[in-house]
């Protein structure tokens, strides 16, 4: 994790269902000595309208309907540029830094954790972190003996990309059932009853 990923997920509230849409836009000193950069909304955007304040809301040219200005594009934003940039596509990129909830679902679980990835509702529910490998293993199933191996992000991988045992153990116990009724099926055939 990078100082600004650090401090975006320092800014998530600890409240159910938060993500990027609840960070600030302000300036903050962050642990690598720099100072985080107000996004700058600089244009209207034509689908969302003015805020309630009545001030922009675009931050690249094709907010308003032109094509997209590199020269736009913003660095060191606490609220990361390229989501309301192309949020309007992409259901305002809900779930994003998101927190995850102590009675709610856990959704997905990715083989790589990350808060801006396809599926970024990874962030502790109390703790200014992402998931940990045994807390995504548990989302899986895995009992807590379960061994991983390699480095964290291979362990992810693994966890992943796997079958959830439970699942296994459910599809296996189906498949003897039905061996079984077939077995005894032959036999009442076999005894001509
Ligand atoms: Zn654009």
């Amino acid at each position: 994790m990078n100082a600004l990923v650090m401090a975006r997920i320092k800014l998530i509230p600890l409240v159910p269902g938060s993500d990027w849409r609840d960070l600030p836009n302000i300036q903050v000193h962050i642990s690598d000595g720099s100072v985080t950069k107000k996004l700058r909304y600089k244009y209207n955007d034509k689908k969302n309208g003015l805020s309630s304040t009545g001030a922009f809301r675009g931050v690249c040219a094709c907010a308003k309907g032109k094509p997209c200005n590199p020269s736009d594009r913003q660095f060191n934003t606490l609220i990361p540029w390229s989501l309301p940039h192309t949020g309007n596509r992409n259901n305002h990129w809900a779930g994003l830094y998101g927190r995850l909830e102590w009675d709610g679902f856990f959704s997905t679980t990715v083989t790589d954790p990350e808060p801006m990835g396809k599926q970024g509702r990874v962030l502790h529910p109390e703790q200014h972190r992402v998931v940990s490998v045994r807390e995504c293993a548990r989302s899986q199933g895995f009992p807590d003996t379960y061994r991983f191996f390699g480095q964290t992000l291979d362990k992810h991988r693994q966890v992943g990309n796997a079958v959830p045992p439970p699942l296994a153990k459910a599809i296996g116990l189906e498949i003897k059932n039905s061996i079984l009724a077939r077995l005894r099926e032959s036999q009442t055939d076999a005894s001509g009853n």
